[in-house]
């Protein structure tokens, strides 16, 4: 499973890097950089969580 977002969308609210601060990270510019997009299954709860709490929609899940 892959984690993308879209920096378009992305406004740099940082409730991603709230749930998962290892993977999410709000840059200066208040764009989010994700540390390893490929998500072990076992990430799947918390990466879905992220997702459904992004607030700009920016986040999704790639099977
Ligand atoms: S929660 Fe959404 S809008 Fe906020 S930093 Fe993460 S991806 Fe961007």
């Amino acid at each position: 499973m892959r984690v993308e977002v879209d920096i378009t969308k992305c406004t740099g609210h940082g409730i991603c890097e709230s749930i998962a601060e290892d993977v999410f990270e709000v840059q200066d510019d208040g764009t989010v950089t994700i540390h390893g997009n490929d998500r072990p299954e076992s990430d799947r709860d918390r990466m879905q969580q992220a997702v459904t709490q992004c607030p700009a929609a920016a986040l999704r899940l790639v099977d």
